[in-house]
């Protein structure tokens, strides 16, 4: 993730026009302007796109935010019920941080 607080990436989103939405696999908003590629050390990339089985969109693709892209989470296919526990697991324990 880039080292700006999340708020500027958000306001900078909405200003340009960008999508702003949580990533579907950890549940970290991110904006349109982060969404892409990351290059490894060897020259190839992580992908920053999932494809959901069971779901046709227009692109057969989903965009993740760069976290997980960098942790090469991308590139494979989830069923919607790996995604529902992986985003709850994800989303579940941040809250537990707040209690
Ligand atoms: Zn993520």
């Amino acid at each position: 993730m880039s080292l700006l607080p999340r708020w500027v990436h958000r306001s900078w989103a909405f200003a340009l026009g960008y999508f702003w939405m949580p990533c579907p696999l950890c549940g970290e908003s991110f904006g349109g302007h982060e969404w892409r590629n990351v290059r490894k050390p060897d020259g190839r990339y992580w992908s920053s796109s999932i494809r959901v089985r069971g779901r046709v969109t227009y692109a057969n693709g989903q965009g993740i935010c760069p976290g997980c892209t960098v942790a090469g989470l991308g590139g494979r296919e989830y069923s919607l019920a790996e995604l529902d526990k992986r985003y709850m697991d994800a989303v579940g324990s941040r809250y537990d941080l707040i209690k």
